[in-house]
């Protein structure tokens, strides 16, 4: 188990790379520079089966990062998705 391998859910940004994501489900060819998306999150995506080292990944997703993801049958069988509750309320 080497748990610090795991990239820790960030619940102030959305994880995801939907510039990546968008070309390898439509297109082919050389992938674009990782772009991450800098949208609040309002899903944590965990997979439902653990890794080789036995551990859960999970990541936040956007509402439009999550809707790209779900577009792909394989990410949906793997992973599920939990809503971000509990928001911080502004201006603390
Ligand atoms: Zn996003």
């Amino acid at each position: 188990m080497k748990a610090e391998d795991l990239i820790p859910p960030d619940f102030e940004r959305c994880q995801a790379f939907p510039n990546v994501a968008r070309h390898s489900f439509m297109t082919l060819g050389p992938m674009p520079k990782p772009r991450r998306c800098d949208a609040a999150p309002v899903w944590l995506a965990v997979e439902k089966v653990a890794g080789r080292d036995g551990l859960h990944g999970s990541m936040t997703v956007c509402q439009s990062c999550c809707e790209l993801m779900m577009e792909s049958k394989s990410m949906r069988e793997r992973v599920q998705l939990q809503p971000i509750t509990g928001k911080r309320s502004a201006g603390t």
